[in-house]
């Protein structure tokens, strides 16, 4: 498969300041020794509960945070890799127009003083895309019109539209400059259920006739998977399991994937459970991290070793199936598969 990304040992580490004697009182590990790469027109999700370093991870991609240690790589259209920490200025801006991001929040990310027609044309002006103002506004009527909204919109503001309306001009703004990798920082969670279908369907859409990859960044696991190819499941700061949906779905190997699996609701009819599973205790402090395995304080299966000793990713795939990563020291002693039941048919 060709690759688009490939991120490694990445870690963003902040410090902890206290008082005017701003004295360092602990390192918070938001993200750290990161491995992942992603392939042309996929899509690899993000999951993990809020604070686990997601968000931190798209950011760094783009350096609107510096990492503190790692390396990434991103193959440009002509398959020219590019060590995305070593870029000056110029070469960043560039690559800003390949690589693109979508925010949560449709009604914070566009400037309510601008009409559609410069939000939208604003990147195309910046990186003198369009040569006079025709073409300028032919493209912006273009992209309305790849994310279906109607061209005669481009002199209205933002305030006019509904949060799914604002998401789909933060879309056509963000494929303006026709990147070949879409960070989206969960782009549905802050729509009403009833839109965030319209924008998946509209991100897939695009995905299919512009052959664009996506990071996709969420929480939700219905979503996650209708939408992505692969999975990655984050744990304060670190990937816990990696793989094809379908394996993280119905063949999970670690513990808080399937307490992941278990907490959330089940489409399903005949599967419904009068209760959600409670997932144990809170994620903890990314400047405490607890020793060994992290997520021991709310394991059910943690034993001794597991509150010495990290584990490490590996992959635990037989030779037909594609690889399937876990750090977790008992993996193949917890039979996990058996206690959980078919979860979200394909939507
Ligand atoms: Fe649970 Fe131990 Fe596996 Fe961590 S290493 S997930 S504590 S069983």
């Amino acid at each position: 498969m060709d690759r688009i990304l490939e991120v490694e040992n990445l870690k963003k580490y902040y410090q902890r300041i206290k008082g005017f004697s701003r004295k360092v009182i602990g390192t918070v590990k938001a993200v750290d020794s990161l491995s992942f790469s992603i392939n042309k027109k996929e899509t690899l999700a993000l999951v993990g509960e809020s604070g686990c370093g997601k968000t931190t991870i798209g950011r760094c991609i783009v350096r609107a945070v510096e990492p503190t240690d790692g390396k990434m790589s991103f193959f440009d259209s002509a398959g020219e890799k590019k060590d995305l920490l070593s870029l000056d200025f110029e070469q960043l801006k560039l690559i800003r127009r390949d690589i693109r991001m979508i925010f949560q929040d449709p009604f914070a990310s566009l400037n309510p003083r601008m009409t559609l027609m410069n939000i939208i044309g604003e990147p195309l002006k910046i990186h003198r895309i369009t040569k006079s103002s025709a073409e300028l506004k032919d493209r912006v009527a273009e992209l309305l019109k790849m994310v279906h909204l109607d061209p005669d919109y481009m002199n209205r503001y933002p305030h006019a539209f509904s949060g799914g309306q604002r998401q789909r001009i933060a879309i056509a703004r963000a494929l303006a400059l026709e990147p070949s990798l879409v960070i989206a920082d969960e782009p549905v969670s802050a729509l009403d259920v009833s839109v965030q279908a319209q924008i998946l369907n509209l991100m897939k859409e695009l995905q299919e006739k512009t052959n664009l990859a996506y990071l996709f960044i969420a929480h939700n696991l219905a979503v996650v998977r209708y939408q992505s190819d692969r999975i990655a499941v984050m744990y304060v700061g670190k990937i816990v399991e990696l793989s094809d949906k379908n394996q993280i779905f119905n063949r999970p190997q670690h513990p808080y994937t399937e307490t992941l699996l278990l907490a959330s609701p089940n489409p399903n009819p005949h599967e419904r459970h009068d209760k959600l599973h409670q997932v144990k205790g809170d994620i903890p402090d990314p400047a405490n991290r607890p020793t060994g395995c992290a997520f021991h304080p709310r394991c059910s299966y943690a034993q001794e070793k597991c509150k010495h000793e990290t584990p490490h990713l590996i992959d635990v795939s037989d030779e037909k199936t594609e690889p399937h990563l876990v750090a977790c020291h008992y993996w193949d002693e917890l039979n996990l598969l058996t206690k959980l039941p078919t979860r979200h048919p394909e939507a």
